[in-house]
């Protein structure tokens, strides 16, 4: 198959959260399946300078951006079999020291930036020498493209128009734009209406995306189903309804190449299901390295997480100023909203000794806080897929999730199934739900053979992108057969 992805970020290029994990695993997966993939990413500032073997395509795109003329380079890189990355160089654009925010405010321009971006994608679609039979676009940054594609065909024709899928990673995140800025697209108003675009008299990038991709997928089979519900759906449940049949959950896979705990530059000691020990001593340098007091009884709790309020950060920071009377320790890295920012300081100044909080971004301690804890607090309002519960599982670190969307999906609760169990699992959002779910976790980790045992289960689960590349290849294998 001849696959052409699109996503405003990608690791290690750029990457503000799962997004980028998911769609550089899924690129490379289907490119050693022996698929041809090409992926469409804009060139953020200093991406070159860390890839210096990148090189400019002999290609000249130009594409309309409302009353204006924007052109642009393209850079390319192979780095892995069968997949060539497309860099989108509009240094006006990208060249900037944020994805999409600066502080705590989104650019001004975001609408030109990604418009602009969707362009460049659909462009590509149509002149790339090799033709994709099918455009993969993620996320509403990527959200106009099939209809930039729907509409380009019936104006000047294109019959080898790629077919399209959308996959949603957060509905949340939809790209919602003034009236005004819909004159970017340079599209007729004949797409702004309820069933169309627009989206309680905005441009809703997102909504476009779901109203005219072929396919939607998304990132667990229990956020599938909910994103069709009042309570989940964030405006957009009508929309998603109608389109339910041609609706499908995928879950993420884990990047084992990179999350594993045998062959990994940021943890000083490897181990495995077959021997746990090095466990004990990453948890010992974690303990060091945070300053807390190196404590085999104390059991750690680890966070890493965007501080938003998605995350349950409320409910954590509840439970946690509950439950830190108790013999635990409690360690956070994350970055986000200023006023949980804060919380977590002040949450560090008065216990001492028990929590550690880290703010910003760490790829190298998430790795460790991953390793050294010995429980994963992940106690989300929703959660589209999660990527960490899957991440704690391998590390042999219990993840504590609230049951919603991809959590519910990858963690199995002693009260499920007692052999198989690999996490604690808590329905209600709220302190009190949340801290029974802590106390269980101090009662296993007196527990020694129960927790082993549980550990061992999390760490032979296997969420391997193999299998989740397969389940795309069979459904793109579908809309590529159905007519249009
Ligand atoms: P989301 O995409 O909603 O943020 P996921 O669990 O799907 O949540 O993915 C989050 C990804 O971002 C994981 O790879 C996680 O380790 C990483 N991450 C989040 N915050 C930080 C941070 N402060 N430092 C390092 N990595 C982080």
């Amino acid at each position: 198959m001849r696959l052409l992805l699109a996503s405003s970020e990608v690791h290690p290029y750029s990457k503000s959260g799962g997004l980028a994990d998911m769609v550089a695993a899924l690129a490379k997966a289907l490119g050693r399946a022996g698929h041809q993939v090409g992926l469409v990413t804009p060139l953020y500032r200093g991406i070159r300078a860390r890839f210096p073997q990148m090189q400019r395509l002999d290609y000249f795109l130009e594409v309309p951006l409302g009353n204006q003329r924007v052109q642009c380079e393209v850079w390319t890189l192979q780095p892995s079999e069968g997949l060539t990355i497309y860099f989108i160089d509009r240094p006006e654009f990208y060249d900037r020291s944020g994805l999409y925010l600066e502080g705590a405010s989104d650019y001004a321009d975001n609408a030109h930036r990604f418009i602009f971006f969707a362009k460049c994608v659909a462009h590509l679609a149509r002149y790339l020498t090799w033709q994709p039979e099918l455009v993969h676009v993620h996320d509403w940054q990527a959200g106009l493209v099939p209809l930039l594609m729907k509409h380009q065909r019936q104006q000047d024709g294109w019959a080898t128009m790629p077919k399209s899928c959308l996959t949603i990673h957060n509905l949340a995140y939809q790209g919602n734009f003034s009236r005004a800025e819909y004159a970017l697209t340079n599209l007729p108003l004949d797409y702004f209406h309820l069933h169309g675009a627009e989206f309680f008299g905005q441009l809703c990038c997102l909504k476009a995306g779901i109203n005219y991709a072929d396919l939607l997928t998304t990132v667990s089979p229990r956020y599938a189903r909910e994103i069709t519900t009042v309570e989940y759906g964030c405006g957009l449940d009508p929309a998603l309804r109608a389109r339910q049949s041609s609706l499908v959950g995928i879950l993420n896979g884990v990047d084992y190449d990179e999350w594993n705990t045998t062959s990994n530059p940021s943890l000083k000691f490897s181990y495995s299901s077959k021997d746990v020990s090095g466990k004990a001593e990453n948890k010992a340098a974690l303990q060091a390295e945070l300053g807390l007091p190196v404590d085999a009884a104390a059991p750690l709790f680890g966070s890493i997480t965007r501080l938003a309020d998605q995350k349950g950060v409320d409910i954590q920071l509840g439970a946690l100023e509950e439950m830190l009377a108790s013999n635990m320790q409690f360690a956070l890295l994350g970055s986000g909203s200023a006023e949980f920012e804060r919380a977590y300081q002040s949450l560090a100044r008065r216990h001492p000794g028990k929590v550690s909080v880290t703010l910003g971004y760490n790829q190298g301690l998430s790795h460790r806080i991953e390793a050294g804890s010995d429980f994963f607090l992940m106690p989300s309002r929703f959660e589209p897929c999660g990527l960490n519960q899957m991440y704690s599982q391998r590390y042999g670190t219990l993840p504590i999730v609230r049951v919603t969307g991809g959590l519910d999906d990858s963690v199995t609760d002693l009260t499920e199934d007692e052999r198989r169990a690999n996490g604690i699992k808590f329905q209600e959002y709220s302190v009190r739900a949340l801290g029974k779910a802590v106390r269980k976790a101090l009662v296993l980790y007196e527990s020694k053979p129960l927790l082993r045992e549980m550990q061992l289960n999390a760490m032979q689960l296997d969420y391997s992108w193999e299998r989740t590349a397969h389940a795309y290849v069979e459904v793109f294998q579908g809309t590529l057969k159905a007519g249009r």
